[in-house]
């Protein structure tokens, strides 16, 4: 099989050779069809977040059973299947036992601390995998499974206000565009200053109004969804958000927040974060991204070229979601 694996932080990804893997007792193997590019690819591949090296990034993945472990239930060979970012939780801890599996402490995390999609082949935890809807191709549906399904969960700790404020349109906000529109709420696109074709995309894909993250958006937000990895906003999008509102943090790693006067979180505003998923919320928001139909723009690059795709992702030059086939 081949993978591209982090080596070092901030080198860039290697192509290896290496055995095909033997699934192990519950796994699938699965052979990969497509994975998708997410900003946290970045992270591991940058070094942000720490974890064991070498690895695999990549955890937007799709791809068809070709082996069954002892044991492992729920899938045949053959299957399309979707690996998600939680990979295998302990099932013990107070998180687990409370339906917050997310928060698990004793969590693996496909890509990070497992390795992951950026590669031909993968094994992964047959009971954290998800059928994918037939009515997606390979390559639209995994940025579903990221992109997709932590934005969902980023979507729903928004409460059920009406508008909503999308900081930085990237893969997550342009899917959750269009499950927040099509839940009758009124999206608002906040993109890089000056970055027009950026929010064209957004009105394109039913943002009421898009502009750049310094400017006011024209009605107040009941919340704001940050998928910008800039703490800078937060205290920006808390002066746009209205009384009792929320400013979600839905990255997994962001610059520091800067200081604000206590005054902008009066009112019961609050800011939260956003860790992981559950498999109920990813089998919730693929059902419901069947329905919308959700349609993802993505840029196909072949497996090879994943350090040319984590290069535009870091520049802003995808529009819509990157997404790597082998
Ligand atoms: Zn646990
Ligand atoms: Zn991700």
């Amino acid at each position: 099989m081949q993978a591209m694996q982090v080596e070092r932080p901030g080198a860039p990804l290697r192509m290896v050779e290496r055995p095909i893997p033997m699934p192990g007792p519950g796994e699938l193997l699965i052979e990969v069809a497509a994975c998708g590019v997410c900003r946290t690819d970045l992270h591991v591949a940058e070094g942000d977040l720490n974890g064991p090296l070498p690895i695999v990034p990549g955890h937007e993945i799709v791809g068809r059973v070709r082996a069954l472990g002892a044991g492992s239930e729920g899938f045949s060979v053959g299957d399309r299947v979707g690996v998600p970012w939680l990979a295998q939780t302990c099932g013990r801890c107070f998180y687990c036992q409370t339906g917050q599996e997310n928060l698990c402490d004793a969590p693996l995390f496909t890509g990070f601390t497992r390795d992951g999609g950026f590669a031909s082949h993968v094994v992964a935890d047959a009971r954290y995998c998800f059928p994918i809807p037939d009515r997606f191709g390979d390559a639209e549906a995994a940025p579903l499974l990221c992109a997709g399904l932590i934005g969902y969960r980023a979507l729903r700790l928004a409460g059920a206000g009406e508008a909503i404020g999308l900081y930085g349109f990237g893969a997550a906000a342009h899917i959750l565009a269009q499950v927040a529109t099509w839940q009758g709420r009124r999206a608002h696109a906040f993109t890089r200053t000056g970055d027009a074709a950026a929010q064209d995309f957004a009105r394109s894909l039913g943002c009421g109004w898009a502009g750049g993250s310094d400017e006011a958006p024209p009605e107040l937000l009941d919340a704001a969804i940050l998928f910008a990895p800039v703490g800078g906003l937060v205290p920006v999008a808390l002066r746009h958000v209205r009384k009792g509102g929320r400013v979600v943090c839905a990255g997994i790693h962001m610059s520091d927040i800067p200081a604000f006067p206590y005054a902008d979180l009066w009112g019961e505003r609050s800011i939260l974060s956003v860790a992981n998923l559950t498999r109920a919320d990813g089998r919730e928001f693929l059902h419901i991204a069947a329905q919308v139909p959700v349609k993802t723009h993505v840029t196909v690059f072949p497996l090879a070229e994943a350090n040319v795709a984590l290069d535009r992702l870091r520049t802003g030059a995808i529009e819509g979601a990157a997404v790597l086939q082998p």
